[in-house]
């Protein structure tokens, strides 16, 4: 079954070969890794005319809901992060590699600013249909290209339509990743008013939610706005993906976070 959640014009099918990852691109934490305080104080500093994101809730206790875009970054990207940053609230970005290593300021800036950085392929192919070796490709150069840029690898593969197999999931696990889809959208890729977007993400959520949307689209990022202030008038918290699944377990397979009992 081929869902449509990616099915965007230019996200057909597979494009370019992937390009081979230069020798120096090697996978190494560097001194920005958030595991250094010096580094948290660097960011906060920095973004100090905004509203730092909070701890992260417990969603088992609280009503959490995850947002989610796709197919990034966009030249719309930055534009989505202002609306985030500016309301202190965050997101997850499944990203390409390619656009990665062509837009790495906008991938740092959500990185620093708290957002989740997951991996969406390298060229958007149905991942179920590969080999084995074209899978493992597909995710390690992604892999290797977001950590080049953050510092830390991510945990996270949507696969590209939604779809996934044993196999892909078994391979994702062995690069540290679990496999996640959504819960539901507002179906961006055929709403095209950022009106529509915002009340049927609204009228879609739930405790738990893992939203799909897409940061292509300009209508998706006009519609944040109205998204984040509505959820948080309905008693949600906006966490990440990891934050929504509490301890996300390599090789599994996710399509719902945690939602209080
Ligand atoms: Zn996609």
């Amino acid at each position: 079954m081929l869902l449509a959640g990616c099915a965007t014009p230019g996200h057909a099918g597979p494009t370019a070969p992937p390009t081979e990852v230069a020798p120096s691109q090697t996978v190494t934490a560097t001194p920005s890794d958030d595991a250094s305080p010096s580094a948290d104080a660097a960011s906060s500093a920095v973004s100090a005319a905004t509203t730092p994101p909070k701890a992260a809730a417990d969603c088992s206790v609280v009503n959490c809901v995850a947002i989610t875009y796709d197919d990034g970054p966009s030249p719309l990207t930055s534009q989505l992060l202002d609306i985030y940053i500016e309301r202190g609230a965050v997101a997850t970005f499944f990203v390409h590699g390619p656009k990665v290593v062509n837009d790495p300021v906008t991938v740092q800036r959500a990185h620093d600013a708290g957002m989740e950085i997951g991996n969406h392929s390298s060229n958007h192919p149905n991942l179920s249909l590969q080999s084995a070796e074209v899978v493992a490709r597909e995710i390690g150069d992604t892999q290797q290209q977001v950590a080049a840029v953050t510092g830390q690898a991510p945990r996270l593969l949507r696969p590209p339509y939604g779809e996934t197999s044993a196999t892909v999931n078994q391979i994702a696990g062995q690069q540290g990743l679990s496999v996640v889809n959504w819960t539901d959208g507002p179906a961006d890729w055929e709403n095209h008013d950022a009106v529509t977007v915002a009340a049927l993400t609204l009228a879609r959520v739930r405790p738990g939610a893992i939203i799909l949307m897409h940061d292509t689209h300009q209508w998706t990022v006009d519609a944040a706005p109205a998204i984040i202030d509505g959820l948080r008038q309905q008693g949600y918290e906006l966490v990440t993906v990891s934050q929504i699944i509490g301890s996300p377990q390599p090789g599994q397979f996710y399509t719902d976070g945690q939602a209080p009992a």
